[in-house]
């Protein structure tokens, strides 16, 4: 089920809360989409309910276009639909299945610009580290680039003209209630929940 334009509904996940256990607890799933994602659906709709016209873009559109939006409505749709967009990136990119590394296309092209797949891991794992507060790291294509960046807050990599490929959510509610403040062990578990089947590059 597709749901790019308002109204905006929190799509269930393409699994069960606790299929990512022991990695990421059932508790942190549960709270981190029927309460986190749900408050930023919410909150996107209320924002948008006054404003026909941007009720028909896209969730992308609007991201894509935050600065020509109307000042006194950009501030919260940066957040709020940047909080749709980077959670629903986030969560449609895990599973209880994964094949812990990428393969085909995936493989070659981060071996051609972080030299392996271990070499890729360390980067995106010092970048999500780096993070200062709340955030995302990702792996993104610039310029036909492969390339990791950080983002504050909701920021997506949209407003930036890049183009997603994989990201991890380090705000602590991704992870404080299992890892307490140890967001390295946090992401050292995400790894193994990574659904890379789902990653394209093209
Ligand atoms: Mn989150």
């Amino acid at each position: 089920m597709q749901n790019e334009y308002y109204p905006f509904v929190n799509l269930p996940l393409p699994y069960d809360y606790n299929d990512l256990e022991p990695f990421i607890d059932e508790k942190t799933m549960y709270l981190h989409h029927n309460r986190h994602l749900q408050t930023y659906i919410d909150n996107l709709n209320a924002a948008l309910k006054m404003c026909p016209t941007l009720q028909k873009m896209s969730l992308t559109d609007l991201l894509q276009n935050l600065s020509s939006l109307p000042s006194e409505h950009e501030k919260a749709i940066r957040n709020n639909a940047g909080g749709v967009y980077n959670h629903r990136f986030y969560f449609d990119r895990l599973t209880k299945s994964s094949t812990l590394k990428p393969e085909g296309i995936v493989s070659l092209a981060i071996n051609k610009y972080f030299n392996s797949f271990e070499n890729f891991k360390r980067l995106f794992k010092e970048a999500a580290l780096s993070v200062f507060g709340s955030g995302y790291a990702w792996l993104v294509i610039n310029n036909n680039r492969l390339c990791i960046i950080t983002t504050a807050n909701q920021n997506t990599p949209l407003e930036l003209g890049m183009k997603p490929i994989l990201t991890i959510d380090v705000w602590e509610h991704a992870y404080y209630l299992k890892n307490y403040n140890m967001r390295a062990s946090y992401i050292d578990n995400w790894f193994n929940v990574v659904n890379w089947e789902k990653i394209e590059i093209n």
